[in-house]
């Protein structure tokens, strides 16, 4: 199906909104990883430095809402956000409050006790069934701990919860620099990309990409596909596969999305070799396979040498390149070397002036064990809601603030 073009959502900006000494409750994304109760990764608190510094020295009362993990709609000690305002605290530098409840008379007596330029952060709002049910007096609730609303948590704008949908329909509401930051980026790769353009797509779910590889199709001069979708693609062209991974009801979409491919005159290229297992663990023997096909009874973990080889020579030409997705089962390190060699290769094309952007925790995490992190154009917070962007859908918590 051809693409439509949507309108753009037209959105107040932070730096458009009065919040000089008033009250601000900011939408975050603080769903960061936790061990043995400290934050292991804060990458998602930095993210939102711009918008929580730019506030402090308007001298607002910021009163910080977010969800960790998925606690079901009722408190469970292992959700809780009390390690990250500590982290925060260490961060910004100044004191961080923390309110057991985010909303009630514990959040309301967190956010009276505030002074001009201070932070507090709420417990969880998934403790509350409210928050995923978007339930309005829970909405209300929330609303009343500020005067405005900033949407900064781009990793939740994809959601229709009470936080995200809920509280612009009550308060003056606007979008953080954070937002700002990812939707600027998507919009290059949405808009008017540099070219040649390669998006790198891979991961294990084949249902959840198929939308956003159509999408692709309509925008991209290369596709790359890797990971265990690669399989569902491999079968549907008749290469055999072992066991790798196959979503057998996916097979047509995934032939229909070569044959757009074709019709698009888009490169499309799947794995040409792999590293194949009798079983995907830790220290199992592995082997290269001679081409595409994988003998019986194994199963592709990652993507091969040659397969590196031919994807790092589209990435050494692109001027723009979208990843997201490892291409192998990465977290196991034998398996890692196709997802860290793209890694490679696009800090790389991005020192050669490549606009690069990378979107989705896994890949994100395959960039920061790598050190690249810092390297790339853009890092999105939002695997989820970036894909959603590219598929062209109205996210919930942007139509929900758009005037
Ligand atoms: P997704 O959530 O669809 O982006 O998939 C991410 C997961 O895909 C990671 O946990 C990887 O371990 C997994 N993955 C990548 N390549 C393969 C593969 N060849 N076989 C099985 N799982 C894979």
């Amino acid at each position: 199906m051809e693409e439509t073009q949507k309108p753009a959502l037209k959105l107040k900006r932070l730096q458009e909104m009065p919040v000089q000494e008033k009250k601000v409750l900011v939408r975050v994304d603080f769903n960061v990883p936790l061990h043995g109760g400290e934050v292991s990764d804060d990458s998602r608190l930095r993210a939102a430095l711009p918008t929580l510094k730019y506030l402090m020295e308007a001298k607002a009362k910021i009163v910080l809402i977010s969800h960790l993990g998925r606690p079901k709609g009722k408190p469970e000690e292992k959700y809780s956000l009390k390690p990250v305002a500590k982290a925060l605290e260490k961060i910004l530098g100044i004191p961080v409050s923390f309110s057991s409840d985010c909303v009630g008379p514990e959040a309301k007596k967190a956010v009276l006790a505030l002074k001009e330029g201070e932070i507090v952060l709420m417990e969880n709002l998934r403790f509350h069934a409210g928050e995923e049910k978007n339930d309005p007096e829970f909405a209300k609730s929330l609303a009343n701990l500020g005067e405005v609303f900033v949407e900064d948590a781009f990793g939740a704008i994809h959601r229709a919860h009470a936080s995200t949908v809920g509280i612009p329909k009550i308060l003056p509401s606007c979008v953080g620099f954070l937002v700002q930051k990812e939707l600027e980026f998507l919009d290059r790769v949405i808009g008017n990309p540099a070219r040649p353009f390669v998006a790198i797509i891979g991961g294990a779910k084949v249902s959840d990409k198929l939308r956003v590889l159509n999408k692709l199709l309509d925008r991209v001069d290369t596709l790359l596909i890797g990971g265990g979708m690669a399989y569902t693609f491999l079968a549907a062209q008749g290469v055999s596969i072992g066991k790798s991974l196959l979503d057998q009801e996916k097979i047509a979409d995934a032939q229909a999305v070569i044959d757009k491919s074709y019709a698009k005159k888009v490169t499309c290229l799947l794995p040409a070799d792999h590293v194949a297992v009798s079983e995907i663990k830790p220290g199992v023997k592995t082997s290269v396979t001679q081409g595409m096909a994988i003998p019986e009874g194994l199963i592709g973990a990652d993507i091969g040498p040659h397969t590196i080889e031919i994807f790092l020579e589209e990435i050494e030409k692109a001027k723009t390149i979208f990843w997201n997705g490892p291409m192998g089962v990465f977290e196991i390190p034998e398996f890692s070397a196709g997802s860290k060699a793209i890694a490679e290769a696009m800090a790389k094309a991005g020192k050669n002036g490549a606009v690069t952007i990378v979107g989705g925790g896994d890949s994100l995490a395959v960039l920061s064990e790598s050190g690249l992190s810092e390297q790339m154009s853009h890092c999105s917070t939002g695997g989820g809601a970036s894909l959603e962007l590219l598929e062209g859908k109205v996210l919930p918590g942007l139509s929900a603030i758009s005037s």
